[in-house]
């Protein structure tokens, strides 16, 4: 018994009566209130919930046999009641044992709801909106949605292997469920009872019902059977029975020929297999034979899921062995860096009972990886080629996770840094190769800049120089950036380089004048550095004169083998110990300030006032790279005494 379980049943021993956790509440109330138009999908959720109890039966019947023993067939039954007004979902599948009646149905796994309520927080949702109905699947509150049509909800269940009798769970959704024994509960798996809303009543017709399977659940592989009533007989003899009829094609869809799947089906199939709601970009179906034999159903969603940067993501990829579905997420199908993509692989080789630690170290695995890897990068390539803009929504929403693979993906790194996209200071959004055609023939590096966001890399004094010459500069505004672009280093045998660290040299791609100009202001502000230095010893490594800057007097570049500044400030807020990097201060030999501080120099070599002057331009440069600066009070001194002195 969970630790939470434990602690409601003790609360209420007596009347079995539980109050919901405060985020069920108020789940339950955007349920109710806001997704009321799409009412019908309740039973596209409860008949989902129903087919993976199933699944799971299956699959736990694999090592335990006596599961099945002396059941019904494993199937979903819909009984719609006329007379009482309910509409009943019953299936023979795994069902619960009080404890998991308790915790599924009187909780929400706490990051779903979480992640709901944040989704949802911010947006009124409105009636014909249908952002609350993706939001619905894809937090796990699948179960809630019966009270879009039902004000009371009964649920019998009784979990396989466990005992002779039920249980049976009632809730209005008022705040409160019950929970109590169900003696007359005597057969394995769960039935829902929904008293329907007065005004609900369509869902207790048959074709009604039939249009709604066909619609959504057609492609659940367990038979879905509808109780109709029919007139047999003639004249005299004329009876009403009633008899179930099997209203679903019940077949595993991947498993069909293409050519015999229509859209809607593959499109029902992922928002069954995703909880999600959106349609996919791409979708990919296969059939491999050969030493190894498998089918795969797989696809790129539109829009990225809510946790997709959490460690406990719920959806992935399922794995099933000759139609036996085996796991959820199988996380040894799929590389981290396409960890968007869902739906099924399904294996005719893999034994039945394979448990998580063989997988890891299976041929056959690691072979269906190899493959899917390759079909998806391919998919990608071909959609970044023919549909530039679906192309771009897509990189909007999992480019960063794409990134990830430049460091991890060795083998593929070429393909990946092809299909990596960056803004820049000429392109919304550009690829390396793009950026490749348009570079000047002299030019012979990439060049690229961080910063937390487009502007401040837009406003970066480190590249004044390249903005001024008419280079194109990336942006890299994602944390994962800096590992990206060390992953790729060099593209079509052009290096990649950061203006912001300090082997920039730009001197390659000066003039003879230029250099000899550069040579000479050197030499010139040469003391000027090295007072400097002696002023911020502690914070700098060097001082020396820019070639990268033009409008700003100084800035801060990274020493080679350095990290860049905003991945010290990520990695310290993230509470790794960071220690102290010191930085170079490059100084604008034709800026007015550092002119002004080399005449007052050259007056007096210990003046303090340049020491005081240096100590601002090193917090200033910190400021513009967002950094913090050790004390700002004595910055703000420093600053109000100067602007006095100007002002006087
Ligand atoms: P989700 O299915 O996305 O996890 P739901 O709110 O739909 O979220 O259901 C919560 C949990 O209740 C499920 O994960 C499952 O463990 C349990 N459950 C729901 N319906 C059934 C059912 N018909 N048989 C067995 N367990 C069920």
């Amino acid at each position: 018994m969970s630790e939470e379980t434990q602690r409601e049943a003790e609360a209420t021993p007596a009347d079995n009566q539980h109050s919901f956790r405060a985020e069920v509440n108020q789940v339950l109330d955007i349920v109710i209130n806001s997704l009321y138009s799409h009412r019908e999908i309740f039973l596209r959720e409860l008949i989902s919930n129903a087919a993976d109890a199933l699944d799971k039966l299956r699959f736990r019947a694999v090592t335990e046999e006596e599961l099945m023993e002396g059941e019904g067939d494993l199937e979903i039954q819909l009984v719609p009641d006329r007379e009482a007004k309910t509409l009943t979902i019953i299936d023979t599948g795994v069902g619960m044992t009080r404890d998991e009646v308790v915790d599924n149905l009187g909780t929400i796994a706490h990051s779903g709801s979480r992640g709901f309520l944040q989704a949802m927080s911010g947006q009124k949702p409105t009636e014909g909106d249908a952002s609350g109905v993706d939001l619905i699947g894809q937090f796990g509150v699948g179960f809630y949605s019966a009270f879009l049509v039902a004000d009371r909800v009964e649920v019998r269940t009784l979990a396989a292997g466990d005992g002779q009798s039920g249980w049976r769970w009632a809730s209005e959704a008022k705040g409160t469920f019950t929970v109590e024994e169900a003696p007359e509960w005597t057969t394995r798996g769960t039935e829902i009872c929904l008293h329907l809303k007065d005004d609900h009543h369509e869902f207790l017709d048959e074709w009604r019902l039939k249009e709604l399977v066909r619609k959504y659940s057609d492609f659940v592989s367990w038979p879905i059977l509808l109780e109709v009533t029919r007139e047999e007989g003639e004249d005299d003899d004329k009876k009403t029975v009633t008899k179930d009829e099997t209203i679903n094609t019940a077949s595993a869809l991947w498993r069909r020929p293409r050519s015999e799947i229509k859209d809607d089906e593959y499109l029902e199939f992922y928002r069954h297999i995703a909880h999600a709601h959106d349609e996919p970009v791409e979708t990919l179906h296969f059939q491999i034979e050969g030493t190894t034999s498998y089918t795969g159903l797989l696809y790129v969603p539109k829009q990225a899921p809510w946790d997709l940067f959490e460690r406990e993501r719920r959806q992935g990829v399922r794995l099933y062995v000759k139609r036996v579905m085996i796991m959820e997420d199988c996380k040894d199908l799929i590389p981290d860096h396409l960890r968007f993509i869902r739906g099924v692989i399904d294996s005719d080789d893999l034994p039945l009972n394979v448990s998580r630690e063989l997988l890891q170290e299976d041929r056959t695995v690691r072979s269906i990886r190899k493959t899917v890897v390759n079909k998806m990068l391919a998919a990608l390539e071909q959609m970044a080629d023919k549909r530039k803009d679906d192309y771009a929504a897509f990189w909007g929403e999992f480019g960063r996770v794409l990134k990830e693979g430049l460091h991890s993906d060795f083998e593929n790194k070429d393909r990946l840094a092809k299909l990596a996209r960056w803004p820049s200071s000429t392109e919304a959004l550009t690829s390396l190769g793009e950026y490749v055609e348009r570079m000047p023939d002299d030019q012979d590096a990439i060049y690229y800049a961080f910063g937390t966001n487009r502007d401040a890399v837009e406003n970066s004094p480190h590249i004044e120089a390249l903005k001024q010459r008419g280079t194109e500069v990336l942006y890299m505004t994602d944390p994962i950036d800096e590992w990206a672009v060390e992953g790729i280093r060099e593209f079509d045998s052009k290096p990649l380089k950061s203006a912001m660290k300090a082997d920039l040299d730009l001197a390659k791609e000066a003039t003879e004048e230029e250099k000899a100009e550069k040579e000479a202001n050197k030499e010139r502000l040469g003391d000027l550095c090295g007072r400097a230095k002696a002023v911020l010893e502690d914070d700098i490594e060097e001082v020396r004169v820019s070639d990268r800057l033009t409008d700003s007097p100084c800035c801060l570049v990274v020493p080679e083998g350095g990290v860049h500044a905003h991945i010290e400030r990520m990695l310290r807020a993230q509470g790794q110990d960071m220690p102290k990097q010191k930085r170079i201060l490059e100084i604008n030999p034709d800026h007015p300030i550092v002119e002004k501080l080399h005449l007052m120099h050259a007056g007096d070599s210990d003046s303090e006032e340049v020491g005081d002057w240096f100590r601002l331009l090193h917090d200033q440069a910190l400021l513009a790279e967002g950094s913090p600066i050790a004390d700002p009070a004595t910055f703000a001194r420093r600053m109000t005494k100067l602007m006095q002195q100007a002002l006087q």
